[in-house]
């Protein structure tokens, strides 16, 4: 580690006790070993490390706010690369409604920074206030209005990664799927150009308390239909609870109209301040793991009566069919989910990404594009070391 700390200014590297345990794990609580954790603050240092690493044999695991919950950021005996002092916010395009961001900017700084523009990025994860550009690039983040503004890939114009060989990569156009939703593995997000819409004027939101899940389901289909629909989250009796709601099968769900019968900015701040309190919660309440199944329409009913007679809190962006059942931690009832979720044809992973966690659930076919990924960026595979595969 001395050449590595030889190689940036005084602060730029750490290899203090603390920070490596701080670093040696990310939200999933997977532990990891940090050797060392290092703060580039160009692309130059960037490009220095993923050097250093390819002739020392140590993989570099790139970290934004480690709010991750799959172990992605969790390093294994590796160096971790905090991308915090990547920071620079470019000016915005008003003409193409375009940003040219660094990847450690935290989503919540960017839209307070846009604000005035009249501008937001609208992919909103529950983590916002922490969550970095860079991380939710690299997953293919999600969230709260997933069901109107779709993921990050609808909103990245480009990305500039430095790869595994030490290059620094302009990917646009098709490329950039090259480097979204891969978790880092064929290399460091340093940049990228983010495309921007407008910050919806009206709004209004209907908390909708269902008796059964048939109810619910028809419900969806029905306010769907609704063109001015922002958000659709559900939270299921065992989760309602925890927020002080009747043990029903609730519906939260935004308009950008005045079609929903909450106008009150007040109330309707309370509303979303429960549901986002949701996750804490449920950790407190001795839950702390979060799944993230993405479950087709078709199979949501079988499911949903599953995981509720199960007494398991279940909360999720139902709109676009990504849930979030709660577990105890090693709770054998997670593969009994997950085979459910193979059997209805769903995703393993709807917004958290594979990282660590989920490795054995991966198939064939995204394994084999695994490899030629990484035989393309990252061949001595500095990057990401053993996560996804
Ligand atoms: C309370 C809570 C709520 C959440 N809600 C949502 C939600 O609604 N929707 C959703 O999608 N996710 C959600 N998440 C998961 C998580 O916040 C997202 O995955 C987020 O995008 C991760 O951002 P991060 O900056 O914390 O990345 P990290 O956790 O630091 O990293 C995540 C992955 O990205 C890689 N990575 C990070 N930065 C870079 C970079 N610059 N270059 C290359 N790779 C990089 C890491 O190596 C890792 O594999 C939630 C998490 C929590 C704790």
């Amino acid at each position: 580690m001395e050449h590595l700390v030889s190689l940036f200014q005084p602060g730029q590297v750490s290899t203090r006790e603390e920070t490596r345990i701080a670093y040696s794990r990310d939200a999933s609580r997977i532990q990891g070993g940090c050797q060392a954790v290092v703060w580039p603050e160009t692309v130059t240092d960037v490009v220095r490390l993923a050097q250093w690493a390819a002739e020392t044999g140590i993989d570099l695991v790139p970290r934004g706010a480690g709010t991750g919950l799959c172990g992605g950021a969790t390093p294994q005996n590796s160096v971790v690369v905090d991308s915090a002092h990547l920071r620079h916010l470019g000016p915005v395009d008003i003409q193409t409604k375009q940003i040219v961001v660094d990847a450690g900017i935290p989503l919540d700084h960017l839209n307070r920074t846009l604000h005035s523009e009249g501008l937001f990025l609208p992919v909103i994860p529950g983590s916002h206030r922490s969550a970095t550009i860079g991380g939710m690039i690299a997953t293919n983040a999600a969230g709260l209005h997933a069901v109107r503004y779709g993921r990050m890939a609808d909103w990245v114009e480009d990305v500039v990664i430095v790869n595994g060989k030490g290059q620094v990569q302009c990917l646009s156009g098709s490329a950039r799927s090259n480097s979204t939703g891969w978790e880092g593995i064929t290399g460091m997000i340093v940049q990228a150009t983010l495309r921007l819409t407008e910050r919806p004027g009206n709004r209004s939101l209907t908390l909708l308390p269902l008796e059964n899940l048939r109810e619910l389901l028809d419900q969806i289909d029905s306010l769907k239909t609704n063109p001015a629909l922002s958000a659709m989250e559900y939270i299921n009796p065992n989760a309602a609870v925890k927020v002080g709601w009747a043990a029903k099968h609730t519906l939260l769900v935004e308009y950008q109209s005045a079609d929903g019968e909450i106008k009150d900015p007040e109330e309707m701040a309370i509303i979303w301040g429960a549901r986002e309190s949701l996750s804490a919660r449920l950790t407190q309440a001795g839950y702390p793991i979060s799944e993230d199944p993405q479950i087709p329409p078709e199979a949501q009913e079988n499911i949903l009566s599953w995981l509720t007679a199960q007494n398991i809190p279940v909360f999720g962006h139902i709109g676009v069919g990504i849930l979030h059942p709660r577990f105890l931690p090693d709770d054998p009832r997670i593969p009994q989910l997950y085979r459910r979720v193979f059997a209805a044809r769903g995703r393993i992973s709807g917004e958290h990404g594979i990282g660590l966690k989920k490795r054995q659930w991966i198939s064939v076919e995204m394994k084999a594009e695994v490899q030629i990924l990484k035989k393309r960026f990252d061949p001595d595979c500095v990057f990401n070391r053993g996560k996804l595969c």
